[in-house]
């Protein structure tokens, strides 16, 4: 099919926050090398009551945040110490090994909102050291009533600053009133576009917070539209082309691989040590089941 439409599916991280996971999805796994996208808030938390996600670790993928509202403290085990805020965007390449812990301000009620995207890194990147990155500014465009940020890849000539392994592009739109705009895409790459918050219509069709809609590769231009305030955000890349495994916090080639770094990060070994998070290290689940899918 040309276009799909997935709807996300709930689910808690932390210290119990319920977020909007629309992929990985039951029928598409991943959008170029985006392999995971959570949509956290938009959302009021009592004092005490913001997210709390303790330390744990990553292998073979980028973690990109993309904060909306409110604020998110960073810690990893390079000794990154990162307070990201809204317009910002952190990312970290875990490589062959890294943890870290988010958590929100300890003891204020907040506003709460972020895009957590994970990025596959290929094959011959997925060895490579971890690194940490915070970036403060973006690439800013007014286009049809849409405040575009470029967040990944290049846009209308403007590049984001964040260094990625894969063509692909990030981009979030937003409207304090009615907007519409017919946005060029490269036909090479295949598509989703998610609602965040507000109403929109994309390709002709009603889009709410939670539904996601892909679009193949072949297409040059997507109309989108909104009547009144929204946010949407549109993800894309080249089609990844390798098969990956996903599981827990890990992409890997392999199950030997996906057991190695369990018993690595259970052991202490390889992922280094968070230093003053709030939240308890995460327990891997049992590792069962796993197959390997593209
Ligand atoms: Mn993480």
């Amino acid at each position: 099919m040309n276009v799909e439409r997935l709807e996300s599916q709930r689910a808690v991280v932390g210290e119990g926050f319920e977020i909007r996971r629309a992929l990985p999805n039951r029928h598409r796994r991943m959008i170029g090398a985006w392999c995971f996208l959570d949509h956290a808030g938009p959302a009021d938390y009592p004092a005490g009551q913001g997210i709390t996600i303790g330390p744990h670790p990553h292998i073979g993928l980028q973690t990109f945040s993309w904060m909306i509202e409110g604020a998110i403290l960073h810690t990893d085990s390079l000794g990154f110490r990162q307070w990201i805020q809204p317009g910002q965007v952190n990312l970290m390449t875990a490589g062959r090994g890294i943890s870290h812990a988010e958590e929100s301000p300890a003891d204020a009620a907040g506003r709460f909102q972020l895009a957590q995207l994970w990025i596959a890194l290929p094959k011959s990147e997925s060895e490579r050291e971890p690194s940490f990155h915070h970036y403060p500014d973006l690439p800013l465009l007014d286009r049809g009533g849409f405040r575009i940020t470029v967040l990944a890849g290049t846009f209308a000539g403007e590049e984001a600053p964040a260094q990625v392994f894969s063509p692909l592009i990030g981009l979030d739109l937003a409207t304090a009133g009615g907007a519409e705009i017919a946005l060029p895409l490269d036909s090479g790459f295949e598509h989703g576009v998610l609602t965040l918050e507000g109403e929109t219509r994309v390709d002709g069709q009603p889009l709410s917070p939670g539904a996601l809609l892909y679009f193949a590769p072949g297409r040059d231009t997507l109309n989108i539209a909104s009547a009144a305030a929204s946010r949407l955000l549109l993800i894309g890349g080249r089609p990844f082309g390798e098969e990956i495994l996903l599981w827990w916090n890990f992409v890997a080639r392999s199950v030997e691989e996906m057991e190695q770094a369990t018993r690595d990060w259970l052991e202490g070994h390889r992922f280094g040590q968070v230093q003053g998070a709030r939240g308890a290290p995460l327990v891997a689940p049992e590792l069962r089941g796993l197959r390997l899918r593209s």
